[in-house]
């Protein structure tokens, strides 16, 4: 025998009309959990509706942070906001900062980790 029930609420379906079910589970409930997901995420900051929804994966979206949630466009763009807890938060928006090593300075050191100490301190630089 199937067992008529509906996977959303758990409950025995075989008494329902079809009329109200969708397979074995109850047409209220599948509609319910589709919009369920077509609800859209929240902003974990502010709280603000985003434009994307549950359902929408995470690749497809802009401000997504893993392990936190979504943000919105105000919160993302919030560049003293950091979603981790280290002692040197990296900023959200840290890689559509941009700043400018010189090619002389790439060429000028051919070690790599001397050529890397200089890079950042041309970042700290930049920062002051
Ligand atoms: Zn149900
Ligand atoms: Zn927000």
């Amino acid at each position: 025998m199937i067992p008529f029930i509906c996977k959303y609420c758990g409950k025995d379906t075989s008494e329902v009309d079809y009329d109200y079910l969708n397979g074995f589970d109850h047409l209220s409930c599948a509609l319910e959990a589709e919009n369920k997901s077509n609800e859209f995420d929240h902003c974990i900051l502010c709280g603000v509706e985003t434009v994307y929804k549950r359902s929408t994966h995470i690749d497809m979206r802009i401000g997504y942070v893993e392990g936190a949630g979504q943000l919105c466009p105000k919160c993302y763009h919030f560049d003293t906001i950091s979603v981790t807890k280290d002692e040197n938060p990296i900023p959200l928006d840290s890689h559509r900062q941009l700043f400018t090593v010189s090619e002389y300075m790439v060429l000028s050191t051919p070690n790599d980790q001397e050529l890397g100490a200089k890079v950042r301190q041309l970042y700290w630089e930049n920062k002051k």
